[in-house]
Parts: structure tokens; C-alpha cells; sequence
């Protein structure tokens, strides 16, 4: 097979308990940029078990074509069944670009189906480009974080990578796009490496997904400490939004992880982002600067955050805090 004879974007839709991820759309959106320059076609493999019904919106998102994969074997994600799935989807749409989701399925996935497929893999990519001469640029950081390297995959097809949520856009939904939907037959076989997955336990505490979030009150180790994150809390209450964290702050088990924005925690896109006592080193800004409004509180004027902040308010947290949630009050 000539690399040549693949052609178009395969993005893999995620989706858990029937629901399609977020990150799914934002890789429909950036398979559309993708495909329209290189004058493809976006196909979305829609994979699981009753789910047919998303495939509208897949196409209103972007898809030209949806290959509906169903069965049983296919209700619960498990690598093997999953892996199984996509290498058919690869083989029947024999594209030239492979896109998944840097999430927990799209991180145990994809290596599975690039090592079967013997192409390879560029994992948890920051951007996407293309290249003169149609070549797929993904860009990840490398070396801890330090340096940001550009993999391009040369000789083999197709070109694969897993994309960080939260760093694509979505397209901006359109209802009278049409598409094709196919429901392909796929078939899954009980070999030696499938798991028969039973069911899922999901965690009773209701875990909120910073990046899903619309305002974020973010907070470094100007905070002082886990005490006074409460302030915080209280600025997120009044405006509906979310607690997130600095690395400083969560390396001092002040936060959760998952609370961690930046280059080696989640890239966050809210309407407004509030960054308190944190310097604005380079790795925290990598995972908020596309937030459309920054407020930054910083009692050093000299801070980097300054530089990527729309307002700035030179003074202490513990103050200027104190007093910003009083006047929302008052509203
Ligand atoms: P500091 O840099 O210590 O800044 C604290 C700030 O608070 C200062 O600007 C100070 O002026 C201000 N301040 C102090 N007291 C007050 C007060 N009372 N009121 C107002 N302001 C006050 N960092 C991340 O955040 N996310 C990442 O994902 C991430 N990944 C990394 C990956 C690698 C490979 C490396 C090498 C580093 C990474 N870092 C990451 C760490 C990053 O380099 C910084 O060390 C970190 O972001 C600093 O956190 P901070 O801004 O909270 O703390």
C-alpha cells in the first residue's frame, strides 16, 4: 500500500455512559481545518452501544461521514473490543490522519491501535499543523516540559496523535449541515486479550471538571495557604464558577491534581480567568492564556502575569479579595 492511497481525518468520539465528550467536538473542529486545506473529508467513528442517535451532531460539529460501530462488546470502553473497533474503522476509511482525545480512554487507546496499525503515535499534542507538503505537524512538549517538539511521521500512514482537551475549538454548531451515516458491521471477537468489563462504579463524590468551567478563581503559593484558599471559594460562589490551582499551589497539597491548570495539569478556556498570587511562570500560562478575559492580583507589579492579564490589580490577595466579593454583593 502506497502512503499515498490514504486519504482524509478519522477523530475517534469519545463517549462515556452514551455521552459524547467535549474533546470529541473540539477534534471534529480542528479535523475540519485539517481537511478542508487539505481538501479531505472528516470522518467520525461513533463507537459504543445505542448511540446512533449522536451522529447528527457529529455532523453538525464538522463530520462528512459518521461509521456508527455497535455491539455489545462495545457498551463499556475496554481497550481490547475498543482497539479492535478502530483498527476497522482505519482499515475501511483508510485515512491519512488519526485524531483521539489526550483523556484516560484516548491515552490507553490509541498506543493499542498504533502499535496494530505499525504506524506511529505523537502523543498528548498542544497543536496541530500542516505542513507544505501535507505532512502532519504535531506539536508536543517535550524533555519534562522544557522544549515544545514538532513530530512529523514521514514514512508510515496513517499519521496519529492524541490531542490535550481543551486546546482545539469546537466548530460552531450548524444545524443544516448534512452528512452521511453509516452503520458499519463491526466485528468484535473474544480473543486472549479481552476483558469482559461488568460495569463501572462511578465515584460518589461529584467530581466538576475544571475545564468545563466558564469562570475560573485560580490560586498560587501567593495564597500562603490551604486556609486561605477559602477566599477563593468564596469569589467562585458568587460567580458560579470553579476553584483551579498553580502547581506551586497543588505541590504544596493546598488543591487536588485535577485542579492543576498548565502544562503538565489541563488547558482551560473560560470566559474569565482570576489569577491569584501566582508569577505567571511560562508552564501555568501554556494552560490559560486562551481564556477570553485574565483579571490577575499580584502584589508584585513586576509579575509575569501582568503580561498576559486584560486587568491587572497590583496588591495583596488577602485584601483586594476580601473586598472584590463585598462589592459583587452589593450588585
Ligand atoms: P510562584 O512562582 O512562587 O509565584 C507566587 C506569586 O504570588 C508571586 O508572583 C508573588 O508575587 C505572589 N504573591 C505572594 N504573596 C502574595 C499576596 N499576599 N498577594 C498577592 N500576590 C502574592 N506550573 C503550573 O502552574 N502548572 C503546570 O502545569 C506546570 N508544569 C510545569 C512543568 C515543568 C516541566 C516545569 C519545569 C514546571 C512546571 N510548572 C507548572 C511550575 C512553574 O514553572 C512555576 O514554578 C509555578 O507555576 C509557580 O507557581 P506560582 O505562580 O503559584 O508560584
Amino acid at each position: 500500500m502506497n502512503i499515498n492511497d490514504y486519504k482524509g481525518v478519522l477523530v475517534y468520539v469519545e463517549q462515556r455512559f452514551g455521552e459524547v465528550q467535549n474533546v470529541s467536538l473540539e477534534l471534529l473542529g480542528k479535523g475540519r481545518k485539517i481537511a478542508d486545506e487539505l481538501g479531505v473529508h472528516v470522518v467520525a467513528a461513533l463507537i459504543g452501544k445505542d448511540i446512533e442517535k449522536h451522529s447528527k451532531l457529529l455532523v453538525e460539529y464538522g463530520a462528512d461521514k459518521v461509521l456508527v460501530m455497535q455491539d455489545d462488546n462495545l457498551e463499556l470502553y475496554s481497550t481490547e473490543p475498543y482497539t479492535q473497533a478502530m483498527v476497522q474503522a482505519v482499515n475501511s476509511e483508510m485515512p491519512e490522519i488519526v485524531l483521539f482525545g489526550a483523556t484516560s480512554i484516548g491515552r490507553d487507546l490509541a498506543p493499542r491501535v498504533s502499535a496494530r496499525l505499525l504506524t506511529g503515535l505523537t502523543a498528548d499534542c498542544t497543536s496541530l499543523d500542516i505542513s507544505e507538503d501535507r505532512m502532519l505537524l504535531m506539536t508536543r512538549p517535550a524533555f519534562g516540559g522544557n522544549i515544545m517538539a514538532t513530530i512529523v511521521s514521514p514514512d508510515h500512514r496513517p499519521q496519529m496523535s492524541t490531542v490535550r482537551p481543551g486546546v482545539m475549538t469546537k466548530m460552531e454548531r450548524d444545524h443544516n449541515r448534512t452528512g452521511e451515516i453509516v452503520n458499519y458491521p463491526v466485528k468484535i471477537e473474544r480473543n486472549k486479550n479481552f476483558i469482559e468489563v461488568l460495569s463501572f462504579e462511578k465515584e460518589t463524590e461529584e467530581k466538576q471538571d475544571i475545564q468545563e468551567a466558564t469562570v475560573l478563581v485560580s490560586g498560587g503559593r501567593g495564597i500562603g495557604s490551604k486556609d486561605n484558599f477559602g477566599l477563593l471559594y468564596d469569589l467562585a460562589d458568587e460567580l458560579n464558577g470553579l476553584v483551579s490551582a498553580s502547581r506551586a499551589a497543588v505541590d504544596s497539597g493546598w488543591m487536588d491534581h485535577d485542579r492543576q491548570v498548565g502544562q503538565t495539569g489541563k488547558t482551560v478556556r473560560p470566559n474569565l480567568y482570576i489569577a491569584c498570587g501566582i508569577s505567571g511562570a511560562i508552564q501555568h500560562v501554556a494552560g490559560m492564556e486562551e481564556a477570553e478575559l485574565i483579571i490577575a492580583v499580584n502584589k508584585d507589579k513586576g509579575a509575569k502575569i501582568f503580561e498576559v492579564a486584560d486587568l491587572g490589580i497590583v496588591g495583596d490577595v488577602q485584601k483586594v479579595l476580601p473586598f472584590v466579593i463585598e462589592e459583587i454583593k452589593k450588585i
